[in-house]
């Protein structure tokens, strides 16, 4: 593998090192151009694995991010099954688990997140959702149709439990929090959503968190807060994530929650670049270092740091955050940011009916709205979230619609 230091590499074939990839060649970056990604075959519709794709009762597999034809269209070298163990930032090399050391002018990484494990007290880590690997494993929950434990009440843990009630699977769902997903949507769209859940048999346990899981003969012993002990036959866990950042420890590259990025996605290594999942960016809100993990925003950032390297420009990337999900055929979208104490407003339509629009906001800033049924008032949302309106502009603009 080459050595000269006049190309640039990719480190992660996913959502944004590929959306980064075109960036670069959009922006007229006509050089070498390698991607490298520890899957086999990478670069397929994550977001589908927790949706259709475990829902399905053919075992269709992700649909691919880029054909092979495309690929080569823009000159980019994938090299799949090549993993990343290191980065020289001094000579400008990354190691990969084949002991080759690849040259780079510019690097950027895109090597995303890995689910959060959770380890039983025999040291055997429990089933995850995160790659094609793991849906192939979760398929088997559908198949053999035994109830299964949901540790975790966040979007994968839901998604599972709405894709396994569509085999007929019996779910339970284990959840720290008193309603899933209320810090996100606000108790009232949270508790609509629940309903929603209980009306198609899903089972929770609420406002007890999980403190360790112990194997036994028929499966586990699921040890609560409370003190409680629940038996489950199957179990996956969906409680979060932990970026993929390993291969960085010792190179040199801030990391904390973590690539640490600016808003054009540099690090403080001139020449590394990140985007996506992996990027730890300063929220001034929280007084730490967070990761923004959506599919769009991946794409989106992506792009914009392929763009920023081609043309030689640092420009930030600030679009409205955007992220969606799917449950029992309804699909919930969220712009901007819930934050903690915010109100909620119906804006429009009714939460009861699967059809509306909530604002979220305090001190009449605008921080975000829920909308379920009207896409069309996406469009209006973004506009008025990037122009930092009002909570009342947002009531306005309903009457009006
Ligand atoms: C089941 C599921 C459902 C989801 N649903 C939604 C949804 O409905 N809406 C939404 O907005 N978002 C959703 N997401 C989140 C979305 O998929 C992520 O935000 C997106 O995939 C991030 O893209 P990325 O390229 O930054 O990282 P990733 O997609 O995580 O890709 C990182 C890539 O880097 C590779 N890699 C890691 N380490 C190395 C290494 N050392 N060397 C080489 N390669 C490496 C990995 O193999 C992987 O291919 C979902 C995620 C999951 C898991």
């Amino acid at each position: 593998m080459s050595r000269t230091n006049d190309g640039i590499v990719i480190v992660g074939a996913s959502a944004s090192g590929l959306s980064a990839a075109d960036g670069l060649r959009e922006g007229g970056y006509t050089g070498p151009l390698t991607v490298l990604d520890e899957e086999v075959e990478p670069g397929y519709d994550r977001p589908m694995l927790s949706k259709s794709l475990l829902a399905a009762r053919d075992h269709a597999t992700p649909a691919p991010l880029r054909t092979d034809e495309q690929l080569a269209a823009k000159g980019i070298d994938l090299l799949a099954g090549h993993g990343a163990t290191g980065l020289d930032v001094d000579r400008r090399l990354v190691v990969t688990n084949w002991g080759e050391a690849i040259g780079w002018q510019h690097v950027i990484v895109a090597t995303g997140v890995t689910a959060r494990p959770v380890v039983t007290t025999g040291g055997a880590a429990l089933p995850t959702l995160r790659t094609r690997a793991d849906l192939t494993a979760a398929r088997q929950f559908a198949t053999t149709g035994r109830p299964v434990t949901l540790i975790g009440g966040g979007f994968i843990g839901l998604e599972v439990a709405a894709a396994l009630r569509s085999r007929g699977v019996e779910v339970t769902v284990l959840c720290a929090t008193e309603l899933p997903l209320a810090g996100f949507l606000g108790d009232e769209v949270a508790g609509w959503l629940h309903d929603l859940h209980l009306a198609n048999g899903v089972l929770f346990d609420l406002g007890t968190a999980t403190t360790s899981v112990a194997e036994t003969a028929q499966g586990y012993d699921i040890h609560l807060a409370d003190g409680r002990v629940r038996q489950a036959t199957s179990v996956l866990a969906g409680v979060g994530t932990e970026p993929a950042t390993d291969w960085l420890i010792g190179s040199g590259v801030e990391l904390d929650h973590g690539v640490v990025t600016d808003a054009a996605g540099r690090t403080n290594v001139e020449g590394v670049w990140a985007a996506g999942d992996i990027v730890g960016r300063w929220d001034p809100l929280h007084g730490r270092h967070r990761r923004f993990e959506h599919w769009t925003h991946a794409i989106e950032q992506g792009r914009r740091v392929g763009l920023n390297i081609a043309r030689g420009e640092a420009t930030a990337h600030d679009a409205v955050p955007y992220v969606w999900t799917e449950q029992y055929g309804l699909t919930l979208h969220m712009l901007g940011e819930r934050r903690p104490g915010d109100t909620d407003i119906v804006v429009e339509g009714d939460i009861s009916t699967g059809d509306f629009v909530v604002a979220h906001g305090a001190c009449d800033e605008l921080h975000g709205a829920t909308i379920c049924g009207r896409v069309r008032a996406l469009r209006t949302y973004r506009k008025l979230l990037r122009a930092r309106a009002s909570l009342n502009d947002a009531l306005g603009t309903a009457s009006s619609a």
